[in-house]
């Protein structure tokens, strides 16, 4: 274990450093074959015990006022502090979810492996359907909970969205608290962005945007069609994300004039069915299978509507950045996507405040009339540039969060000062 320091911040980092454990090829968690590596529980098990350990006091130097952990990686973190009494202080924990879905379940073999008292292996505990879930430890053990919008934190307390753990989440509801993510204003800013051909802020949208649309056109060797909605996608290509539905929604969408650019990769089903799609509307939908940040920043800028049709969605990010550029999020009514856009109602277009486009129901039809919505609208120009300087005009920084996070932080340690 070494300290060293977050860059641009002087705030002191440790870092686990166990090369036997994380020396290895691929991503975080799968080796270059896609498979999980088969010792996942101790590589994630000796990082949550390293910090349940910095929490108790192993350095003598320095300890926190909070222990805040995020997703099963970290999941076992609480359960560890549990489990062993301080060495100065109890520190109280506060865990994150950012997508219930991914849970960190390992064969019940693997308990003795982990180092907890074996009491802990029960429904009061780590043990979730026979098996040990590292998600469960978390929800179980820490002090205070966090999701990343309101409307998922309520999502989660029901067997649609809870993934079987909503019982849990009931119980835990009044400790249970829906934050908000923020965007990055630095790196997501139509004012200041490498990518595009000329930079835009709401003023001079009207002028600026146009030429991010024709240069994604250009790029993606799309037909030059000023004149026809644009519809965008920057995702990971999996059932999540609803995009089997524009799949089965996309020759009708092209049929009623619309145009469509897809970056993703993911699921081998939906990388092939997008490609082929592509294939047969040459000049009207193009795709690229990859990730590509400079090219998502051009979708994002360039497309006039962005597509999140997500059977769920803990926050979504996309939305967010598309807001800031001027471009109408179409979204499934889900999430963080219910709480960050305004869909286009009678009411809302009367009262200036819609900026998007949204529909509930998780089928084709639904999709499709969000769509026309939004195409019928596009050719309404004066109220497009209405919703769209709307949307630039939205806030979603990151102090509003902080600030948040900081009430919760303060519930459990009253006496807290940011430093
Ligand atoms: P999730 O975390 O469930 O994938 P989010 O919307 O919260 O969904 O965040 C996804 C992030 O990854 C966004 O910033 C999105 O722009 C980015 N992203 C997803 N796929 C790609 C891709 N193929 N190329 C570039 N960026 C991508």
């Amino acid at each position: 274990m070494g300290l060293a320091r977050v860059p641009g911040s002087g705030l002191p980092a440790y870092l686990v450093d166990q090369p036997a454990f994380y020396d290895r090829p691929g991503n975080p968690y799968a080796g270059p074959d896609g498979h999980d590596w088969p010792d996942n529980h101790r590589r994630f098990g000796l990082f949550g015990w390293i910090a349940a350990e910095l929490a108790r006091g192993a350095d003598p130097g320095w300890s926190p006022d909070i222990l805040h952990v995020h997703d099963w990686h970290a999941g076992l973190t609480p359960a560890y502090l549990a489990a062993r009494s301080p060495l100065a202080g109890h520190v109280p924990t506060v865990f994150t979810v950012h997508n219930l879905a991914y849970q960190g379940l390992f064969p019940p073999a693997v308990f003795p492996e982990l180092g907890l008292p074996p009491g802990f292996f029960s429904i009061d505990g780590v043990e979730f359907n026979g098996l040990v879930s590292f998600i469960k430890a978390g929800l179980f053990y820490a002090d205070r909970l966090t999701t990343v919008s309101p409307t998922y934190a309520r999502e989660i307390q029901t067997a649609d969205f809870g993934c079987g753990l909503e019982g849990l989440l009931r119980t835990r509801a009044d400790a249970l608290t829906g934050i908000l993510n923020g965007v990055d204003p630095h790196v997501w800013d139509p004012r200041h962005d490498p990518v595009l051909p000329r930079s835009y802020g709401p003023e001079d949208v009207a002028s600026g945007k146009p030429l991010a649309k024709a240069a994604l056109q250009r790029r993606l060797g799309l037909d030059d069609r000023p004149d026809a909605p644009l519809f965008g996608v920057v995702s990971r290509l999996t059932s999540q994300k609803g995009l089997d539905l524009l799949l089965a929604c996309l020759p009708e969408i092209v049929a009623d004039g619309s145009r469509l650019a897809i970056l993703g990769s993911g699921d081998s089903d939906l990388e092939h069915g997008f490609s082929v799609a592509a294939a047969a509307h040459n000049g009207e939908v193009a795709v690229e299978i990859g990730y590509d940040e400079a090219l998502s920043h051009l979708i994002i800028a360039g497309a006039d509507i962005v597509l999140v049709p997500s059977r769920f969605e803990p926050c979504g990010l996309t939305q967010l950045y598309a807001l800031r550029y001027g471009t109408l999020p179409l979204v499934r009514r889900v999430g963080g996507l219910a709480d960050t856009v305004v869909a286009a109602t009678a009411v809302s277009l009367a009262d200036g405040s819609a900026d998007g486009f949204a529909f509930d129901d998780d089928s084709p039809p639904a999709l499709i009339a969000a769509a026309r919505r939004a195409s019928s609208l596009f050719r309404e120009r004066a109220i497009w540039l209405r919703m769209i300087r709307r949307a630039m005009s939205r806030d979603f920084s990151w102090t509003a969060a902080a600030h948040r996070y900081l009430a919760v932080y303060r519930e459990l340690q009253p006496g807290l000062v940011p430093a």
